[in-house]
């Protein structure tokens, strides 16, 4: 379940052509899947672009 409390981990990033890159997060408790939407409109730290980059060439699942 997603209130389960268990962290989320960031798994893949996936496009969808109506929402744009959603990032799939998985939890690491129960394995519940959760997709957040990138919201490009809001400043992204340059860590945080570099590490959605990251796992857009090198998905964990
Ligand atoms: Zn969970």
């Amino acid at each position: 379940m997603a209130d389960c409390g268990g962290l989320m981990e960031p798994i893949r990033i996936e496009y969808n052509s109506k929402k744009g890159y959603q990032i799939v997060h998985r939890c690491l408790t129960c394995g519940h899947i959760g997709r957040n939407i990138v919201l490009r409109d809001v400043a992204v730290q340059p860590d945080d672009e570099g590490a959605i980059f990251h796992l857009m060439r090198h998905p964990k699942a």
